[in-house]
């Protein structure tokens, strides 16, 4: 009767917007101690939007402000990353459209930002690590921890830092629901974020400090460092991501899960199941249909 029961539990969970690449995955969900979150797009709705966006130029003429939204949203319409959306808007509501055709060499760094050749000028837009990339040795003294724990951009131009920009997202409408069911069914949750400590720290406040395990500031393949990290001093662990940077750490969780509906394709490559809803309430589901699978055929 094994493979009936698993197969109605499968069944069950795709009628519930749930795809499961196979029953090994529910047995492994059902055993899980800890849950691990990504936070942008994934406890945030992905969905941003600008609060400042500033040239610190004092040659107006050379790099004036309409200059640098110019390349912002013409690079950024290259991104598929949730803050790429929210830019190009943004300069769009300021009459700035992108130029994306005339975006030579772009480059996608995970975890750090983006970079491209436009006008014969060697454009990067991301955080300090996307500075430190660039060459930038003294990223000027505007952090996430100034900015109430949003995120800041930097534009440079070369090694040189012309501008920033700030962005907030929201927590997900029924996150901190979601965090406290699985914790009363006995699950630990953990947040693994590529943004700041600031920001991680302002998503958890929102969370009403929910979240017991934090970790800020990753690059993707740390992410999945701290999966196996995790995985020895917790057990079993599930990863929940929306993004190219959550890949490696969804592929070495014991199940990865992916934001089907606004993450990216590898996200749900890489994952064993995938949330087409993007509902996170279907975590607690998931483990619920689980847990009675294996009671059932054990
Ligand atoms: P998270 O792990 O929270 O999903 P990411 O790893 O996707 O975050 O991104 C980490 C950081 O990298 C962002 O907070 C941002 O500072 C920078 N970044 C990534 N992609 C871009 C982009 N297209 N433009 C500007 N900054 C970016
Ligand atoms: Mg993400």
């Amino acid at each position: 009767s094994t493979p009936i029961v698993m197969a109605c539990a499968l069944s069950r969970m795709s009628s519930i917007g749930v795809l499961v690449k196979g029953g090994d995955y529910l047995e492994k969900l059902a055993k899980i101690k800890i849950m691990a979150f990504d936070k942008t797009g994934t406890i945030t709705r992905g969905k941003f939007s600008v609060s400042e966006m500033i040239s610190l130029s004092k040659d107006e003429e050379d790099v004036g402000l309409d200059k640098m939204l110019y390349w912002v949203t013409s690079l950024e319409s290259k991104s598929s990353h949730p803050m790429a959306a929210a830019l190009v808007d943004y300069c769009r509501s300021k009459g700035i459209e992108p130029a994306t055709e005339k975006v030579k060499d772009f480059q996608n760094f995970p975890g750090e930002g983006i970079s491209g050749i436009i006008d014969g000028k060697c454009i990067f837009i991301g955080n300090q690590k996307m500075s430190s990339r660039a060459g930038c040795k003294s990223v000027p003294d505007i952090t996430s921890e100034h900015k109430g724990g949003g995120t800041v951009g930097y534009v440079l131009i070369g090694e040189k830092v012309v501008g920033y920009f700030t962005l907030s997202d929201d927590v997900r409408f029924g996150a901190l629901g979601v965090i406290r069911e699985l914790k009363n069914m006995g699950i630990k949750v953990a947040m693994l974020t590529g943004d700041t400590n600031a920001a991680a720290l302002r998503v958890n406040n929102k969370l009403e400090k929910a979240i017991g395990i934090m970790h800020a500031e990753l690059l993707p393949d740390e992410k999945a460092k701290l999966i196996v990290d995790l995985k020895k001093s917790e057990g079993q662990i599930a990863m929940i991501g929306d993004g190219i940077n959550d890949a490696p750490a969804l592929a070495s969780s014991d199940v990865g899960i992916a934001m089907g509906a606004t993450g990216s394709a590898i996200a749900s490559e890489t994952s064993h199941i995938t949330l087409m809803s993007d509902d996170l309430k279907r975590l607690p589901d998931i483990v619920k249909i689980s847990r009675k699978t294996c009671q059932k055929i054990m």
